[in-house]
């Protein structure tokens, strides 16, 4: 009996790198969150509101100007027409809406197409609701679907797939292309789609983050999730965003009371203003994020390794075979935060099954000196990865 109160479900990577980052001092460029403290005026606003404004339940939905402000700003931004009242729900992080959409929506044995590499919290949310799993794997360096691996993936019992766009890790902003073709698959076999979208903001120049809801047919069945951390780069914040169509939005809220009931006002108060205030901060974060995506790139470049490209989110993959790493991506990744000081996230603990053990994440929404640093250390760790296997290469067996 006493066993079963142990959990089986592994601590998070990014939870187990960022614990020894901090315990042994290491550079960070694993977990992403960045070095900036998110815009003033943003924290200046959610003092004032904690200091002066109202810290009591707010209602279970959210505020009205937060939801006002949700509906107005994806409006402006990617064209969609929501209504504050009835197609807006604001929740404790994008972490809180998924798990709320997973236990609204899913019935027990109704099959969940998701996409590898996945955002750590989908597979166990699903299963915990009682879906099943149906996972697609996505291979580097371009990470994407088609029309073969889709039709592999949907079949009768298809109720949902979620999405991720743009998509964590990869650095993929999915093309118009793709998404045209999910949205077909989805009207095809009546599928309600999940979508994270919550690096929507941070697209860096030539991409374009387009929202599956706006696809035709996609109106009615998308549930379109998004991230104040994010979009504000205030990542602790947890305050996000539930999107759908009136049907939907009544039984996701209905999850959502029973699961955190409401977000810290103060928080929502502060988001609110700033979604109205957002345009110079939406203009230039972008702007000084691939300022230090390229950094990063020409810096790993320099030493050897090959990077892949990223067009957003705050990440970069390495690709460690064609950098001159043999070792697999996790052994690289301890080696690195214990012996070269430097954390990183292995992009196989984002795999469900059959991982790809070549490919390293790395955030870049750091300072320029961390950058640097985070360089010089990956390119002593995979100097001292070399040695390791010069080491235990079995001495030459040439008989004379
Ligand atoms: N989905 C993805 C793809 C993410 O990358 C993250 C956080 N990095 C989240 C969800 C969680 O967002 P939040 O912190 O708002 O819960
Ligand atoms: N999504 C963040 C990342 O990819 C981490 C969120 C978390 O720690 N749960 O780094």
């Amino acid at each position: 009996m006493a066993d079963a109160i142990f959990s089986n479900l592994p601590t998070t990577i990014f939870e187990e790198m960022s614990g020894l980052a901090r315990r042994l001092q290491a550079i960070n460029l694993g977990q992403g969150f960045p070095d900036d403290p998110g815009p003033l005026a943003i924290r200046e606003k959610a003092a004032d509101a904690v200091l002066n404004g109202y810290n009591q339940y707010p209602p279970m939905a959210g505020v009205p100007e937060l939801r006002e402000a949700v509906a107005a700003h994806y409006a402006r931004a990617q064209g969609l027409d929501l209504d504050a009242l009835t197609e807006v729900v604001i929740t404790s992080g994008a972490t809180e809406a998924l798990a709320a959409s997973f236990l609204a929506l899913i019935e027990p044995g109704d099959e969940v197409i998701v996409f590898q590499p996945l955002y750590d919290a989908y597979v166990p949310l699903i299963r915990r609701a009682g879906g099943i799993p149906k996972l697609v794997r996505l291979q580097p360096p371009h990470w994407r679907f088609d029309r073969p691996i889709l039709e592999a993936a949907f079949t009768d019992r298809t109720r949902f797939v979620v999405l991720n766009n743009p998509v964590n890790p990869a650095g993929v902003v999915l093309p118009e292309a793709d998404l045209s073709l999910l949205a077909e698959f989805c009207v095809r076999h009546d599928t309600v789609a999940i979508c994270d979208e919550v690096w929507e903001q941070v697209v860096f120049e030539g991409a374009v983050h387009r929202p599956l809801m706006g696809f035709p047919g996609m109106r009615e069945r998308c549930v379109k999730i998004g991230s104040a951390g994010k979009m504000f780069g205030l990542t602790g914040w947890k305050v996000g965003f539930l999107c759908a169509a009136p049907a939907l939005v009544h039984s996701l809220a209905r999850a959502h009371q029973f699961l955190t009931f409401t977000t810290p006002p103060n928080l929502q108060a502060a988001v609110a203003w700033g979604l109205l205030n957002s345009e110079a901060w939406f203009r230039e974060m972008p702007v000084a994020l691939q300022r230090s995506r390229d950094r990063l790139t020409d810096g790993l470049r320099r030493e050897g390794f090959a990077v892949l490209p990223s067009q957003g989110t705050y990440f970069l993959n390495l690709d460690l075979p064609a950098s001159g790493v043999e070792e697999p991506d996790r052994a690289f990744a301890l080696r690195a935060v214990t012996k070269a000081g430097v954390a990183s996230i292995p992009v196989s603990a984002l795999y469900e099954e059959a991982p790809v053990t070549t490919i390293l994440r790395l955030c870049f929404s750091k300072r320029d000196e961390t950058l640097d640093a985070g360089v010089e250390r990956l390119a002593r760790a995979r100097d001292l990865s070399r040695k390791a296997a010069q080491q235990v290469e079995p001495p030459s067996t040439t008989r004379v």
